[in-house]
């Protein structure tokens, strides 16, 4: 997902922006108000405080899922193709008892540690977005006691907003030592000249602006950016490079393993706990390929549940952990519960 898109030069001005221009973006009345309502002169907006780091393993790799924070889309269904289904859309939401005003999405970030090294699988908005709903990151990250430093590797699934703009702070690297890894065909398409999103429903108005802060980040990260390809084994091998194209043209999932374990973190694949697994074939409107990303998607959700894979999504609910498992003709996500562990 990659809305509400803030590219940076714009941020200044957001706090000061219309609100029919938020709304349109997909930011929350309260979020507004929130914002608005900010600290004291000269001082940070205030945050609210960030509970939401989770600590699990992978066989032998420390792992933790920070939440970044959280979306409310409130074109709800609207945002959800094809437009006949939408019917049965709304009847899967109510027999699970989801929301109908709006589609909640979560910001989840995976990380890794072996040894005294990180890495970061996206990056979330970045602690500087004026929105206090967005860009808890750093804020896990130091409660964990890692410093942006010990971060070696950080994976890129694409170049949307929620993913891509952490990784900058400001006009540098938010995490100087790291390679970032992600796929040359997400990079081409973004450095293209003339980059198409002609197959995607999405609202067009802010692409041109989406584009430019992607150029921007790359340019700032234009060092640290790895390519990396299909099945690529990177940091330690411990992780598996994964071609999922469809959401964008170079989007990658990633398989973690470690000894007889494994994850598999499904990245944009999915962005709704129901709806997406209620029926893989419905896309939501920031797919650059709906096609794509429906092939993509159906071919992932078969192997994942003929292997019972364990699954990290990073727009389903925090932290993000569990499992695709077979429902009829289609799927349903089964959330893996918290354990308290050692
Ligand atoms: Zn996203």
């Amino acid at each position: 997902m990659s809305s509400p898109e803030l590219p940076h030069s714009s941020r200044r001005e957001f706090l000061g922006a219309a609100a029919f221009a938020l709304a349109g973006m997909g930011v929350s009345a309260p979020a507004l108000m929130a914002q608005t309502a900010k600290g004291a002169p000269g001082q940070p907006p205030k945050r609210p405080p960030n509970p939401y780091v989770y600590q699990f393993k992978i066989g032998k790799i420390d792992c933790f899922s920070i939440s970044d924070g959280h979306m409310l889309f409130r074109q709800g269904l609207d945002l959800m193709w094809p437009e006949s289904d939408r019917p049965k859309m709304k009847d899967a939401l109510v027999f699970n008892r989801e929301r109908l005003d709006a589609l909640p999405l979560y910001v989840n970030v995976l990380g890794l540690r072996i040894g005294d090294e990180v890495a970061l699988i996206d990056a979330g908005f970045g602690e500087r977005h004026p929105n206090p709903n967005f860009g808890w990151l750093a804020e896990g990250l130091k409660t964990l006691g890692i410093r942006p430093e010990q971060v070696t590797t950080g994976f890129l699934s694409h170049c949307h907003t929620d993913h891509l703009d952490g990784f900058v702070l400001g006009d540098k690297p938010a995490y100087p030592n790291a390679k970032i890894h992600m796929l040359k065909a997400e990079h081409d398409f973004w450095r293209g000249p003339n980059p198409d999103f002609s197959k995607s429903k999405r609202d067009k108005k802010p692409l041109p602006a989406m584009v430019k802060s992607v150029n921007r980040s790359f340019d700032i990260l234009k060092d640290q950016i790895v390519f990396a390809s299909d099945g690529q084994k990177v940091f330690h091998d411990a992780v598996t490079v994964i071609a999922a194209p469809g959401h964008t043209d170079g989007h990658a999932c990633f398989e973690i393993r470690s000894g007889e374990e494994s994850l598999v973190h499904i990245s944009d694949v999915v962005h709704h706990h129901v709806l997406m697994f209620e029926d893989a074939g419905w896309t939501v409107a920031m797919d650059h390929d709906p096609e794509t990303s429906v092939k993509t998607r159906k071919k992932l959700f078969t192997r994942m549940a003929a292997e019972r894979s364990r699954a990290y999504g990073f727009h389903l609910p925090w932290p993000g952990l569990g499992t695709v498992v077979p429902k009829g003709e289609q799927y349903a996500w089964v959330p893996e519960r918290f354990s308290w562990g050692s």
